[in-house]
């Protein structure tokens, strides 16, 4: 799924999160965790460029993420 280019962590629904994938493996980040890290009005389509979200294992960019339902949303 790519959002249109104007999209931020606020157009995310409460349950969506975004999971990136590096050589580790893959990380969820849930919409309250971004906005903490990132900011709300943070851009989806430029939000893999943040350090804030990079691996801090193998201290890469991901590779590549999408947007995810994560089941338990009930601690917004
Ligand atoms: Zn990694």
């Amino acid at each position: 799924m790519n959002p249109p280019i104007t999209f931020t962590v606020a157009d995310l629904a409460r349950d969506e999160g975004l999971a990136f994938r590096c050589f580790c493996g893959t990380r969820t980040f849930r919409r309250h965790e971004l906005v903490a890290l990132v900011g709300a009005d943070a851009r989806l389509n430029h939000i893999g460029l943040r350090r804030e979200l990079w691996c801090a294992t193998c201290r890469e960019p991901p590779l590549d993420g999408q947007i995810v339902v994560v089941e338990d949303g009930s601690d917004t």
